[in-house]
């Protein structure tokens, strides 16, 4: 037997990101008090997700979506199981930090602030997650152009704007700090058809062309069909929908 550090066991221990999934669920469980009961959403959610594609998670309304994006986003703690980002838990990483640097969200309610500007909301996200001064500017209007938003919007309130733009908006700010994972909890539940396939066009292009992880909650069939993947959320379970034949 050697000690010499260069075994195979050693070197198994360096850790290595391009041999881990992008997003790792093992076991993923959340119980909720339910007046003097419990019920429990998510009974072991077990699943890899990696960069470079898009997945879609359905379900009917109830089935745990919303939980489950909270809980791989790190705004909420799973009852037991965990959540890993390149090989870490999410827990070692910080939460926090997990959030800012690693992990996005489009919100359902986008959460945008109506009396700024489409620029501003980008900015002060960036202030948050500490982007540096001189940058945020700059690359908010790089990720507005990104998106797709007119240069003639980007100083509009974003209560002015259209239900798409708004979205764009919202997406733009999602990735405002160089995020490797992308959340969205039913993005164009309230877009009309066209504008909602602009959407997933901008999904798509973020998963093949940037490389990220895109997550996104729908109800939407076309949304689904768009996706690399489609996954289902079944009794608690995250379950691979088989393909139409
Ligand atoms: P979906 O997004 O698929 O509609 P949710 O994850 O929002 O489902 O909710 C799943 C179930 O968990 C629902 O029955 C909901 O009422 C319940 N639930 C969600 N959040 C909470 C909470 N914070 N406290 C108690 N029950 C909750
Ligand atoms: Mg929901």
């Amino acid at each position: 037997m050697t000690t010499d550090l260069t075994t195979d066991a050693a070197i198994g221990m360096t850790p290595d990101v391009t041999s881990h999934p992008t997003l790792e669920l093992t076991g993923l469980t959340r119980t909720y008090q339910k007046g003097q009961g419990r019920r429990t959403v998510l009974k072991g959610v077990d699943y890899s997700f990696r960069a470079g594609r898009m997945y879609a998670v359905v379900g009917p309304s109830g089935s745990g979506k919303t939980t489950l994006l909270s809980l791989a986003s790190g705004l909420d703690s799973p009852t037991a199981g965990t959540v890993r980002f390149q090989g870490r838990d999410i827990t070692r990483i910080g939460l926090t930090t997990y959030r800012n640097k690693h992990a996005a969200t489009v919100f359902q309610s986008l959460n945008l602030l109506t009396y700024m500007t489409a620029v501003q909301n980008i900015t002060s996200a960036m202030e948050i997650t500490g982007v540096q001064g001189g940058r945020r500017r700059q690359r908010a209007v790089e990720l507005l152009d990104l998106l797709g938003v007119e240069p003639a919007e980007h100083h509009r309130r974003t209560l002015q704007l259209s239900g798409g733009q708004q979205q764009r908006v919202a997406i733009a700010r999602a990735l405002a700090c160089e995020v490797d994972i992308l959340f969205a909890d039913e993005p164009t539940g309230s877009l009309d058809h066209e504008t909602a396939a602009d959407i997933v066009e901008v999904f798509r292009r973020l998963a093949h062309d940037d490389g990220k992880c895109v997550i996104v909650v729908t109800h939407s069939r076309e949304v689904a069909d768009a996706s690399d993947e489609v996954l289902q959320l079944k009794r608690g379970k995250l379950v691979p929908r088989t393909p139409r034949p």
